[in-house]
């Protein structure tokens, strides 16, 4: 981008509310269904039949909206928007225009290309217009010739999430909506998942030299994933400045992004907001926000994830990348504060417990969860509780296993569910200091190995010390695999030493 130019970025997005049931009618609301198979009069549009708000439509809304640190209004409503499309029986879409269910919020999402600035550093806050609730319409599948509209969708509830024109590139517009992502799934509001249309963004762009304010706008839609919204935003910015720099004018337009040639393409020149004749929704009455209910809306807030990212790095001293990735999904960072904690209760130092706990789930837990087929949302599935994995961080702590033991404990532990204490005590696997057993396996292994042990006799005589040491740590691998893996590697070691230095003097 021109330093002599700026872009400004607003989006809009669309997130289907996780209710068992439509908006204003008592419709199955589920994605994959037979089509056509939930509707009724209502949602069809029929003459006369009465819509009703779904509470727990207003509900969900009403939380993702206070996440978002919007105000509630005390009263909201709904309005008609009216507008003819086939996927809409009732030409008109019930929507709020006046009053939105929420206000006035900000999120802070991290700038991109933070990772590897100081802790905190590289936040940008963009300010929340609204959240205002309204229905989705159907779907149109073009099929040939032929186009099939399933109106299962329609009527479902949606919460559409806008932002005041605060991004600068498409990048940023990736970090936001990958982090609204995040922030809808920990509420378990939305599954956020774009490819299916759970999760839609309409992305709003105008560039303008560097100080003289807004330009104006164009609209991008179908964004279906959060990387298109970045290439379609870079490749509108460019398009615009290059159309500015030509003596052109941008006109007010929807374009469409096209995945395919990696641009975007005029669909319709925008209408305004009066084109759609909003006028109140007669079906439907205000409705106040009681104590009551605001008082359940905030219970069922939940550390947002971008907080409970920092927050992890403050308390429990992980890098971002590690924080980020534990906070991936609700469930994989509770897993982890869990875990931790029983470390901890377990007699593992605070720092140790957090640090090893983080390096076992990274590692042998991802691959795990890979394994089984699962994502990291579905850890409580894995077989594998938290306590579980607490308990081998624990044995490794303590010094009572190797390395290497550890990780055949962690398999045992999730392939047979067995308790690692058990494993440990049952199977022989303690590390083993007793003098008597450590000679015993290092004198098999050099036995056993007479040939490496006198050209390591030769070479500590001969003061090749490179030779000796990867000589001697051979033979420690031997005695070590002697004793099972559980003799203590420097108790071997030292034994070892001693073996070779004798043999070398008696050469
Ligand atoms: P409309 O009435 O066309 O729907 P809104 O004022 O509701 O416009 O804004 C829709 C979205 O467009 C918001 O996300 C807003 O931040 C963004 N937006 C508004 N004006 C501009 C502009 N001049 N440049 C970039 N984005 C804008
Ligand atoms: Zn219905
Ligand atoms: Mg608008």
């Amino acid at each position: 981008m021109r330093e002599d130019y700026q872009a400004f970025i607003g989006l809009e997005v669309h997130i289907h509310l996780l209710t068992a049931t439509k908006a204003f009618c008592s419709c199955r609301s589920a994605f994959g269904d037979e089509p056509n198979s939930n509707v009724c009069p209502v949602c069809m549009g029929y003459p006369g039949a009465m819509p009703a708000l779904n509470a727990e439509a207003l509900r969900i809304g009403a939380v993702v909206a206070r996440a978002l640190h919007c105000e509630l209004s005390a009263e909201t409503r709904f309005e008609r928007k009216q507008y003819f499309y086939p996927d809409m029986p009732k030409n008109y879409q019930i929507s709020q225009f006046a009053s939105p269910l929420g206000v006035g919020g900000w999120v802070d999402v991290p700038a991109p290309g933070a990772s590897g600035t100081p802790r905190g550093a590289a936040i940008r806050r963009i300010r929340i217009k609204e959240c205002h609730l309204e229905e989705d319409a159907g779907k149109m599948i073009h099929s040939g010739d032929v186009t099939l509209v399933d109106y299962n969708r329609a009527g479902a509830p949606l919460l559409e999430i806008v932002t005041e024109p605060d991004f600068e590139t498409g990048a940023e517009a990736e970090a936001y909506l990958q982090q609204l992502r995040r922030t809808v799934r920990y509420l378990g509001a939305c599954d956020g998942n774009m490819e299916e249309g759970s999760m839609r963004c309409d992305a709003n762009v105008s560039v303008n030299r560097r100080g003289a304010g807004l330009g104006q706008k164009v609209e991008i839609k179908n964004l279906n994933s959060s990387r298109f919204v970045r290439l379609g935003l870079d490749y509108e910015i460019a398009r615009q400045v290059e159309l500015v720099e030509g003596g052109g004018t941008v006109r007010q337009e929807t374009r469409l992004w096209n995945e395919n040639r990696d641009r975007t393409e005029v669909m319709r020149v925008k209408e305004d907001s009066h084109d759609y004749r909003f006028f109140p929704e007669p079906d439907l009455p205000a409705v106040g926000l009681d104590a009551a209910f605001l008082a359940e809306v905030e219970a069922a807030l939940v550390e947002p994830p971008f907080d409970r990212e920092r927050r992890l790095e403050a308390d429990y001293g992980l890098d971002r990348e590690r924080a980020s990735s534990i906070c991936e999904e609700r469930a994989f960072a509770d897993y982890y504060e869990a875990a931790v904690a029983e470390a901890r209760r377990l007699g593992v130092g605070a720092g140790p417990a957090a640090e090893r706990t983080a390096a076992w789930m990274a590692g042998d837990l991802r691959r795990a969860l890979r394994a089984a087929g699962l994502g990291a949302a579905e850890v409580g599935s894995l077989g594998m509780p938290a306590e579980r994995l607490a308990a081998v961080v624990a044995l490794v702590d303590s010094g009572r296993v190797s390395a290497t033991v550890a990780r055949k404990v962690f398999d045992a532990a999730l392939g047979e569910g067995v308790e690692p204490e058990d494993v440990v005590r049952e199977r022989g696997w303690e590390l083993v200091f007793d003098p008597a057993a450590i000679a015993a396996a290092a004198d098999a292994a050099l036995a056993a190995e007479g040939a490496a042990l006198a050209e390591a006799a030769a070479a500590l005589a001969a003061g090749d010390e490179g030779r000796v040491r990867r000589l001697s740590g051979y033979l420690v691998g031997k005695a070590i695999a002697a004793s099972g893996g559980t003799a203590d590697p420097s108790a071997v070691k030292a034994a070892v030493e001693a073996r070779l230095a004798a043999a070398s003097k008696a050469l």
